[in-house]
């Protein structure tokens, strides 16, 4: 059994992709092995998302999703670095021997040791903005969405924060067909954390395009 200290990460977003970059370098294939475990095949940008749900304009889809097959540099092939490689699979289980080993277990029932474990999974959710796990699927699942958008006459969107109003504006720019509406428990539409006269501003733009927003429900 190899006695390299083992490194496992957990996940294939930002967080992960950046950290198993940035060791990939560092490391010394000697003493360190580094696996990244993911449950997608590809790396989503998720800015992206509000608008490639919406439309097939510009061809932003091609730009916004990156099989993992080079993430360790443009010479490297099939997910292999100098230290890291990219697993494809679904952790269900860590299992903790002490602070410094134990191991993950995957779906299929394989399991890995670590010595080191980071745990970057972020978060789930349903709907158009959630991509599919395997790249193959992410153009049917945007086609769909898409062809939806394209048969409806309005859409709802509850909540008007940084999410619900970009895709307000994507719709009002790029489906200018459908009425879009903005229900929102809030007086002012996005948060807090922007002045009450940037989110007036916002919300007229939107409003000015079409979309209607109602407040404090
Ligand atoms: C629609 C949308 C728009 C956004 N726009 C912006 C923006 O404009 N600016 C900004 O700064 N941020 C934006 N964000 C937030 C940003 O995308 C997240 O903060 C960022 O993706 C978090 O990165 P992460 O690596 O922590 O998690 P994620 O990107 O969620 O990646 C998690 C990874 O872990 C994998 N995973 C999960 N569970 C398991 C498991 N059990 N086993 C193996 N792998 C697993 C997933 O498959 C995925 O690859 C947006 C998010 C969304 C959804």
């Amino acid at each position: 059994m190899s006695n390299k200290t083992s490194i496992v990460i957990v996940g294939g977003g930002f967080l992960a992709i950046s950290v198993a970059k940035a060791l990939d370098k560092r490391l010394s294939p000697s003493k360190h092995s580094l696996t990244m475990i993911t449950e997608t095949d590809y790396y989503r940008h998720l800015p992206a998302a509000l608008r490639i749900f919406v439309t097939a304009e510009g061809d932003l889809d091609s730009k916004m999703y990156h099989p993992h097959d080079k993430i360790f540099g443009k010479g490297t092939q099939n997910g292999v670095g100098r230290v890291g490689t990219v697993q494809v699979g679904k952790v269900v289980s860590v299992e903790e021997e002490s602070k410094e080993k134990g191991y993950v277990v995957l779906e299929d029932g394989q399991r890995i040791k670590w010595n080191v474990l980071l745990i970057a999974t972020g978060s789930e959710w349903e709907g158009p903005l959630r991509w599919p796990n395997r790249l193959s699927l992410l153009k049917p699942h945007l086609d769909t969405w898409r062809e939806r958008i394209a048969s409806v006459k309005s859409i709802v969107l509850v909540g008007g924060g940084a999410v619900g109003t970009e895709v307000a504006g994507e719709l009002a720019d790029f489906a200018p067909q459908v009425k879009v509406s903005i229900v929102q428990r809030d007086t002012l539409v996005l948060n807090a954390t922007y002045p009450d006269s940037f989110r007036r501003r916002v919300a007229r733009g939107l409003e000015d395009r079409g979309v209607v927003i109602l407040n404090g429900d």
